[in-house]
């Protein structure tokens, strides 16, 4: 054995940096340190290779990541960027030459910003390309060191000679390799125990944040055999630490701790031939980097930038411990501390399937290992996946994690248009994903602790018991054994201890609860459930994993064209809630529809069931529960009579939702009553009778009930029949502005608002229409407005593309313009604003009449094709078979220009038309739509409900389901529309509806009606 001479500054100084670091941990460990507020993020992309293809940043800008990780600053960088090697593996730089690199990083970062993605680059903390010496010199990090290191960018050396910094084995010599024999150099590693070789980290930390990161992730986090002087003493601290004399000698052999010469002080090894020492030797390891990684990056980077994001390049592979992972031995309370996300590669564990033997090539118990150790912190998985992409992004969406698109190739248009199309798909539900935790009935417990005393065969019963868990469609979390706390164990009915042998996959399930949530999916589905941040809801996921298989099943296969998912068919699913919960609505989405569809429920007790419909790779079942107070409403309207609206709004929070009695209960309730007329039909006065709510004379009764406050918690405002005179435009006067001044004036006087619905138009013309908004923007009143017609059934299911550029929109309308050309106004509104930018208000308007109709019909002023597709979607065309225009005796034909160029033709065709339709092209590519917007022509009319729910979100909430800007515009449209066909087809211009906004809101599928009975029917 060699005996180093080692300068006595160099071993003290670390010596006393150790346990000075180990008294903090200590000290704060026990304390609860007041932590930031966590870096949430639910989408992330990461790049390695190819990110200087020009295809890129557009790719950014199409699948917009939070998160996206990219660039190299540590050692690859250094090593690499001024050779002619840093193109390849493992650093894939972009440019050559030091300074040209960074400048294109500092580029790179920029234009990410620009798309509003943090950026967090790689730092290779320890692994070294290059050569001490060579017949031309230092190379690589070596001549970086000697030749290169910049102290106006990086300050002083830490030391002249960069050898001192190295890994050394027993025998004093540089750990070396040729693994990858880089331009035939040598690879080497820098010891993390080493302050000075942490100055260079920290040099290199201040160098990357002046390219613009936003964060860091440490790559090749490991520490190997070293026996340099610092390793070798930091080692002995350890021990002392730990044990006393007396232990030493009898565990280890080691009788002098202080002169005791190490044959080895490994990291990870073969955990059949782990020893007490040597998992020691590994446990000291691994907190050491964590100690290094805490100094370099937490407390330096972060004195540097106090919101620098930090995480770790980690692997876990298929649970490998003591030989992988590299937090296999750190104590729970240092496990993930203070790192903004985790990074866990599972290598080649988990990307090629076998189905036929229940391998489903997934990762959801190392998903589910993480999130239980770390508390449901952003944690990700790199899976090398480049085939089955959509299910490796819904595994994580589904486990807690944020997918991931390592390595992702954007540039093939099916894998980049599926990353697009999940990416967006997380974006738009991002309420379901964000900051959620898990929902679980079951915990498995991690053998963490037996790991930790070297035993790694419950691991292998772990795995066991987790597939079999999976296999049955258990909700189950994996808590690491050492963080089951007392109040961590209750959260759940049954705790399966994988370090109990008598537990095993033959019998864990009998050993469950026999009221557990039942999924009747096909083993090839994993179910999971999370419990969104804003609350009252519960997301239960389906991962479907089945597919063809390519041929050769050991390859993953070539691509996303061998992906090749099967869809699932429908299953039943029966889910156990909390008792007293009552559910609203269920809800499924899934990536390959735009819509989310409204699911039939049924709820019995504590027992929901529901139906999953057919789903391709991603599903996922939104239970929505009532809040557990109803809100209290007052109805404003002008007539009470059946089949009046507002019987057909305000009867369904007293009569349920299908007006029998016999239906879902509104989560509202009608408290009081306001009717502005009283005719012989009025029904008001008999059902406040028999379902107990207040007739009021005055509409600030209505609201105050007779308390002098406001005293409710909503409001309706429904005036749509009743006997009111015409307006000089042959609209009907109904008394909205004279409703709601009463209505502002008790707001007023209390000094506080409630929201507002006011049903169809806010007012018959523009100026009250605009006085009616004005006000309740001036006193923050939340108000919505409109028909029924944007929520209704769509026949097929179809909305505008969110953001796409649109060119027309064609639609068909009957009746009366005033009470039912407002539906399609309602309902075109909808469409449009979905379009590319939002709305932008709309310029000029334009009613033609008679043959000025079959004019534009023959000269094509509008786009025919679109009519015709609209045409067709009727499902009861009256006269199919006679011209229209024998059929039609006064057509009507209303265009609206909108200030962005699109263009709505409405054409009223009564006598032939009977229902409302539209159709609709985009100007990206040349690609119509069109639907039926179907309504229930007879009791119980349910597209009502399907208002009331928006309504009634708006109560419960405050926020508005859509924007009333929408009737808004759709209001001034109509007041124009019908000054227009009094002024014999004038254009009239708009000025005054340039009304610009972002639509809150989409159109979600509802559930199918129930039967329709006579109008006539109660
Ligand atoms: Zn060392």
């Amino acid at each position: 054995m060699i005996l180093l001479v080692v300068p006595r500054t160099l071993i003290a100084a670390p010596v006393a940096a150790w346990a000075a670091w180990t008294s903090l941990f200590y000290a704060l460990a026990g304390s609860a340190v007041a932590a930031a507020p966590r870096f949430e993020f639910t989408r992330m992309v990461a790049h390695w290779a190819d990110y200087s293809d020009p295809g890129y940043l557009p790719f950014i800008e199409e699948a917009k990541p939070e998160v996206v990780q990219v660039g190299f600053y540590g050692a690859h960088f250094w090593s690499l960027a001024d050779t002619p090697f840093g193109g390849g593996y493992p650093a894939h730089l972009p440019a050559r030459g030091h300074r040209q690199c960074a400048e294109w990083f500092s580029q790179l970062n920029a234009d990410l910003h620009r798309r509003g993605a943090k950026v967090i680059g790689h730092l290779n903390v320890k692994f070294l390309v290059g050569d001490p010496d060579s017949r031309e010199g230092p190379r690589g990090f070596f001549r970086f060191y000697h030749a290169q290191w910049d102290e106006k960018l990086l300050g002083p050396k830490p030391v002249s000679d960069p050898v001192e910094l190295l890994e050394k084995d027993r025998f004093g010599q540089p750990i070396t390799d040729h693994n990858y024999n880089i331009g035939g150099m040598g690879e080497y590693w820098a010891c993390l125990n080493n302050p000075h070789w942490r100055q260079v980290l920290k040099s290199w930390i201040r160098y990357g944040l002046a390219q613009g990161v936003d964060g860091f992730i440490a790559n090749y986090f490991y520490r190997h055999d070293c026996h340099c002087p610092l390793c070798v003493a930091a080692f002995r601290q350890y021990l002392q630490e730990r044990f006393t004399a007396a232990e030493l000698k009898e565990r280890f052999g080691i009788r002098q701790v202080d002169t005791h010469e190490f044959g080895e002080i490994v990291g990870w090894h073969d955990p059949g031939r782990s020893t007490p020492l040597r998992r020691e030797m590994l446990r000291f390891s691994q907190i050491a980097n964590k100690k290094a990684f805490d100094e370099v990056f937490l407390q330096f980077g972060r004195s540097l930038k106090p919101d620098l994001i930090v995480a770790q390049w980690n692997h876990l592979g298929d649970f490998n411990q003591i030989n992988g992972d590299e937090r296999c031995l750190l104590p729970a309370e240092l496990w993930g501390r203070d790192e903004d996300y985790l990074w866990y590669s599972t290598g080649d564990a988990a990307n090629s399937t076998d189905l036929a033997s229940g391998v489903l090539g997934e990762a959801t118990l190392q998903a589910r290992y993480i999130r239980g150790a770390v508390d449901d912190k952003p944690f990700t998985l790199g899976k090398y996946e480049a085939t089955r992409i959509r299910v490796a992004i819904a595994e994580l969406a589904a486990n807690g994690g944020a997918p991931m698109g390592f390595y992702a190739d954007f540039k093939d248009p099916e894998t980049r248009r599926e990353i697009v199309r999940y990416y967006g798909f997380l974006r738009e539900h991002e309420r379901v994903y964000r900051a959620s935790r898990s929902c679980a009935e079951v915990v498995l417990l991690f053998p963490r602790s037996r790991v930790h005393d070297g035993d790694v065969t419950a691991v292998g019963r772990f795995k066991q018991l987790g597939q079999r868990l999976l296999d049955g469609h258990v909700l189950f979390d994996v808590l690491p054994d050492d963080r089951a706390t007392a109040t961590a164990r209750a959260r759940y009915a049954a705790i399966i201890n994988s370090s109990d042998p008598q537990v095993t996959a033959a019998n864990v399930i009998e050993r469950l609860p026999s009221d557990l949530s039942r999924f009747e999916a096909p083993l090839r589905v994993r179910v999971s459930a999370s419990r969104p941040a804003p609350g009252n809801e519960i997301a239960v996921h389906f991962v479907n994993y089945n597919r063809q298989e390519p041929a050769d099943k050991s390859r993953g296969g070539n691509g996303i064209k061998e992906e090749k998912p099967i869809a699932v068919p429908i299953f039943q699913a029966d889910l156990k809630l909390s008792p007293n919960l009552r559910v609203l609505r269920v809800e499924f989405l899934d990536p390959e529809h735009e819509q989310p569809r409204e699911t039939p429920f049924e709820q019995d007790g504590a027992r929901v069931r529901f139906r999953v419909p057919e789903f391709l790779v991603y599903g996922v079942v939104r239970v929505q529960f009532k809040p557990a107070a109803v809100k209290k409403v007052a109805a404003i309207v002008t007539v009470y009579h059946h089949n009046s609206h507002a019987e057909l709004i305000a009867g369904r929070l007293v009569q349920t939702d299908t007006l029998d009695g016999k239906g879902k209960d509104s989560a509202l309730q009608l408290v009081s009553l306001y009717t502005d007329q009283s005719p012989t039909n009025d029904l008001s006065r008999r059902l406040a009778a028999s379902h107990g709510f207040r007739l009021s004379a005055t509409i600030e009764d209505a609201l105050s009930l007779g308390t002098g406050h406001l005293a409710v918690d909503g409001v309706l405002l429904i005036a749509e029949q009743g006997d009111y005179p015409k307006s000089a435009t042959d609209n009907t006067q109904y008394p909205k502005r004279r409703f709601w001044e009463k209505i502002l004036n008790v707001f007023r006087a209390d000094g506080r608002v409630v929201p507002v619905f006011i049903d169809k138009h806010l007012a018959d013309n523009w100026p009250d229409a605009k006085f009616i908004y004005d006000t309740a923007r001036e006193l923050n009143v939340p108000l919505m407005a409109g028909s029924s017609l944007p929520v209704t059934w769509r026949r097929p299911p179809a909305d505008v593309r969110r953001g796409a550029p649109l060119r027309e929109i064609v639609a068909i309308t009957y009746h009366t313009t005033d009470a039912y050309g407002f539906h399609a106004l309602e309902f075109v509104q909808a469409l449009a604003e979905q379009r590319q930018g939002g709305e932008s208000g709309i310029k000029a308007v334009q009613a033609l009449a008679g043959a000025a109709v079959w004019r534009a019909f023959d000269q094509k002023t509008f786009d025919t094709e679109l009519f015709d597709a609209a045409w067709r979607r009727l499902s009861q065309p009256q006269h199919r078979n006679r011209p229209l225009r024998e059929v039609v005796r006064e057509p009507k034909l209303f265009r609206l220009e909108y200030a962005d160029g699109l263009r709505a033709h409405l054409l009223e065709l009564n006598g032939a038309a009977g229902e409302w339709s539209a159709a609709w092209r985009y100007a990206d590519a040349d690609r119509l739509e069109s639907s039926l917007f179907w309504t229930q022509e007879g009791r119980p009319a349910m597209h009502f409900t399907c208002l009331l729910h928006g309504i009634e979100q708006m109560m419960l909430t405050g926020q508005p389901s859509w924007n009333v800007e929408r009737t808004l515009l759709t209001s001034g449209a109509l007041d124009a529309l019908l000054t227009s066909v009094k002024d014999n087809g004038r254009r009239v211009q708009t000025p005054y509806l340039s009304v610009a906004y972002q639509p809150r809101w989409r159109w979600t599928e509802p559930p199918p009606p129930p039967p329709m009975r006579p109008w006539a029917d109660p």
